[in-house]
């Protein structure tokens, strides 16, 4: 038996809503990314979503729209995928890492304020696998510092904390509707702000600065447009927005499909000595758009073996980003560096959560931890 770690959930709706994009007039940013813009921020309950082609561009572009560049701090976590810190390089600042909370894996709110300095400009948090973080703590913090809160929300669409979501407190939330995401279109993203002049900021830096989008160039008659900032390119456009427009009346149904997934797993697991299970925080919906599990460090990679042997797709996310060669090699960060998020990083691994899951499927994904978990030394 083979189990895919994942498998997208598109169907005959989603193709038909394509196909009809393809058949009009409007390939790019048109009327279907305005309207998935619209329809996603309702979702949110936040004014504005703005569309991008990826999470990567959506974060970076968001850090160079709240005016961070060169010499600027910005606190993030070292677990998280490499797009998160990349992001601030990319728009010329500095990531500071600062250490993990063990029990969640997301950043640890008491050490960011200790990591705050004369350049921070900005936190920016990572909803780990669908957890949120602690939006108010971080809220506060940024406002007692003068500081931008932008959130990594590519794990988090279903989230919520303490009556917040993703969005709600943040200066920004940036998603990703990447080939193996909640909200799948293959590649995509968008940000999600209760700023309405960031919202208008964001339209022209993923669109070269012009200050007429090529919906309005299209519509009535030739007018001149005007460059009147530095943007990029990396507008969302309407197939991807036909693609994820069907997703969003689902997503309540898909959740709790991968919450009963996730449930099952749970109490499986639960008595595995050895094997720890991450707790959410309380009053909080945990998004599941990962399931993952701690094994000791010694016996993950014969874990990751086994699993895929016995047909089990599984992977880890994520191995401590500050290790990976240019991180250490750029900033000088060593083993040692942030405990608690090297401890998760060699000790983690992640199991198939998607709605398709069949229950032969859970079964034997449960029965072959099972059987790796019976070859465990445990010392
Ligand atoms: C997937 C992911 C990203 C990047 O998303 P893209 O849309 O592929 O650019 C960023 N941060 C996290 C935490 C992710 O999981």
């Amino acid at each position: 038996m083979k189990v895919e770690f994942y498998r997208h959930a598109l169907g005959e709706e989603e193709i038909a809503s394509v196909v009809e994009t393809l058949h009009s007039v409007f390939l790019t940013a048109g009327p279907k990314t305005r309207a998935f813009e619209a329809a996603f921020a309702e979702y949110l309950g936040v004014r504005r979503a703005v569309g991008f082609s990826s999470c990567t561009s959506a974060l970076w572009l968001t850090l160079r729209a709240l005016g961070i560049g060169p010499g600027d701090e910005v606190i993030t976590t070292p677990l998280t995928f490499i797009a998160t810190a990349n992001a601030i390089i990319e728009a010329g600042g500095t990531p500071v890492f600062v250490d993990v909370e063990p029990t969640t894996g997301n950043l640890d709110a008491e050490r960011v304020a200790a990591a705050i300095t004369a350049r921070t400009k900005a936190i920016l948090p990572v909803h780990l696998y669908g957890q949120m973080c602690d939006m108010r703590r971080l809220r506060l913090l940024a406002d007692q510092h003068g500081l931008a809160l932008i959130e990594d929300a590519a794990h988090c669409v279903e989230g919520e904390r303490d009556g917040v979501r993703p969005g709600q407190l943040g200066d920004a939330a940036c998603f990703s509707f990447y080939a193996t995401k909640n909200l799948c279109a293959g590649e995509g993203g968008a940000v999600a702000t209760n700023r309405e002049e960031l919202a208008e900021r964001l339209l022209l830096c993923r669109s070269h600065g012009m200050n007429k989008a090529a919906a309005d160039r299209h519509h009535g008659l030739y007018q001149h447009w005007d460059m009147v900032c530095l943007g990029q390119k990396a507008n969302m456009f309407d197939i991807q927005a036909a693609l994820l427009l069907p997703q969003l009346p689902k997503i309540a149904h898909h959740w709790q499909r991968r919450c009963a997934i996730a449930a099952a797993y749970e109490s499986a697991f639960a008595g595995l000595s050895g094997v720890t299970l991450h707790h959410a925080p309380r009053d909080s919906r945990h998004a599941r758009h990962l399931f993952t599990i701690l094994v000791p460090a010694e016996s993950r990679d014969r874990f990751l073996a086994q699993l895929q042997e016995a047909g089990v797709g599984c992977t880890v996310n994520y191995r401590a980003i500050h290790l990976l060669t240019y991180y250490r090699e750029r900033f000088g960060w060593q083993r040692g560096s942030f405990p608690n998020a090297e401890s998760i990083g060699d000790r983690t691994l992640s199991l198939p959560l998607w709605v398709g899951l069949q229950e032969h499927e859970i079964q034997h994904v449960i029965a072959s931890v099972r059987a790796c978990h019976a070859g465990i030394d445990l010392g």
